[in-house]
């Protein structure tokens, strides 16, 4: 699944090299905020790759980090894309015509693929955590125990996970 993810974040990245940085700053979101096309182009598959780790990841503090770096992400795509800076150049895009238009077009379909990928990865890793796990206290394997039953072997109380 990680290299499912990694495989997407990868075309992501090469899709974007055309013609526009419109793509490549949405998909750097939202490191493109310092608003400089090196940092942005860089920091595109560094994104994607620590969004599809924690996308993958199945300890809760993953998961918390994976949507709290989504809602970094989309929150920044608004002043980046939408801004004066180098990433909002849609003026650029329309004066070049059909090429690099085609090209933002695919960009932006390859983008939604990564991020279908992500959420697609994120939601398929939910129910592992689930009541097959071990003790938070003594590590005792909780195989086969109801979710909310205590810890046979040091009595440690679990909550529903
Ligand atoms: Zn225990």
């Amino acid at each position: 699944m990680t290299g499912f993810v990694l495989m997407v974040a990868g075309f992501a990245a090469a899709g974007m090299g055309h013609g526009c940085y419109v793509v490549m700053g949405g998909s750097s979101s939202p490191f493109a905020l310092v608003n400089n096309v090196a940092v942005a182009m860089f920091s595109t598959p560094v994104v994607w790759g620590v969004l599809g780790a924690l996308a993958c990841s199945t300890s809760r503090g993953g998961r918390m980090a994976f949507l709290a770096a989504m809602a970094a992400h989309y929150l920044a795509l608004m002043p980046i894309l939408t801004g004066n800076g180098n990433f909002s150049d849609w003026d650029y895009m329309h004066r070049q015509g059909d090429m690099v238009y085609w090209a933002v077009v695919l960009g932006a379909v390859v983008y939604g693929c990564g991020h279908i990928g992500l959420w697609t990865a994120f939601l398929l890793g939910l129910p592992r955590r689930g009541p097959a796990g071990v003790c938070t206290k003594c590590q005792y394997s909780r195989a086969g125990l109801p979710p909310n039953s205590p810890c046979p072997e040091c009595g440690q109380a679990h909550g529903a996970q």
